[in-house]
């Protein structure tokens, strides 16, 4: 089974990140083969600035591995890397009707706060068909806010397939059991993001110790003084139950003081060594890119056969 999953360069890796894909993708790689790139092209659909991207997709990858990916067993590489995405992009886009791109919730959202709008980022989940697309992947592991665009990759291939005949492998979206969902700890109804909104209540990767045990110990709770799961009453003690867990704990606290105390030393438990491998890998950017130049080879043949398939299927040269 080949497994896909994307990361965003447009901010940094956090805790919702590393709990939520990281940690699944690197146990995983015992049994799937994994495919993991850095979304560059993705992190252009906003406004954005060329050295932060160019800075943050090299800190992703370096993230990427100093948090267990092996690049021996999981291929790593940049999106942007690989002409073949941005290829079967337009051959897709042929493909796909203007108002099912319209109608998906993140465009809607995003396109609605004002300001100019890209577009790119109306025709992003067509990019996002292609990524998946391109390399006959079996599986993309998604959470609840990917699933209508998943849901549009698998429609815009079967509607390729049988209008041109079989070109596509059709993926399924998974979502492995028991993984943790991750709110911002200053705002539990709003899952932790890499968003500039979401700032207050994130947990960085890279966060120093201090800042990481103040933003736990400061988290919104709330009155009723009972430590247990319960999302829609409680949603922030059972969000740091969901951290605790996942980062190897187990709660039986009385005080709220006592279990954030707990999620703060569980949390620096795992990051660490994280954050120290992080370090002697950053000292050594040259290797990190070598990685990922590694990765775009070992994939280019199959991606490329795909976009050769493609192209003949609707009688491009
Ligand atoms: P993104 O941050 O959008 O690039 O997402 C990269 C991966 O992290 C995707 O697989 C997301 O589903 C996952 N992810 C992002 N935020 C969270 C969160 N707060 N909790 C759990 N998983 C998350």
């Amino acid at each position: 089974m080949k497994r896909l999953t994307g990361f965003q360069p447009t901010g940094r890796l956090h805790l919702g990140n590393l709990l939520g894909a990281m940690l699944p993708m690197i146990a995983a790689q015992e049994t799937n083969e994994s495919l993991v790139f850095v979304a560059d092209l993705h992190a252009m659909t906003m406004d954005h600035d060329p050295a932060r991207l160019r800075e943050l997709t090299l800190e992703t990858a370096t993230l990427l591995l100093a948090a267990g990916l092996d690049p021996s067993r999981t291929t790593l590489f940049a999106q942007s890397s690989v002409p073949a995405h941005y290829e079967l992009h337009y051959l897709l886009e042929c493909a796909t009707g203007y108002g099912e791109a319209a109608r998906m919730i993140q465009f809607k959202e995003k396109s609605a706060r004002g300001g100019p709008v890209r577009l790119s980022l109306l025709t992003y989940p067509v990019l996002m068909a292609a990524d998946i697309l391109v390399h006959d992947s079996d599986e993309v592991p998604v959470g609840d806010d990917q699933n209508q665009h998943l849901e549009l990759a698998r429609t815009v291939a079967e509607r390729f397939n049988k209008r041109y005949g079989p070109t596509f492998r059709v993926p399924v979206g998974v979502l492995p059991a028991g993984v943790a969902r991750v709110m911002n700890l200053a705002d539990p109804a709003a899952k932790m993001s890499k968003s500039a909104a979401g700032d207050v209540g994130r947990i960085g990767l890279l966060d120093p110790p201090a800042k990481v045990r103040k933003t736990i110990m400061r988290a919104v709770t709330d009155t009723l003084g009972e430590v247990r799961r319960d999302p829609v009453g409680q949603p922030g003690v059972t969000n740091l139950l969901t951290i605790l867990e996942a980062c190897g704990g187990s709660a039986d606290f009385t005080s709220y003081g006592a279990l954030k105390t707990a999620v703060a030393d569980a949390v620096e438990e795992m990051l660490a060594p994280i954050r120290a491998r992080h370090a002697e890998l950053a000292k050594d950017p040259g290797h990190v890119r070598s990685v990922l130049d590694a990765g775009r080879e070992r994939v280019l043949p199959t991606a490329e056969a795909t976009v050769r398939r493609a192209k003949e299927a609707v009688g491009v040269y």
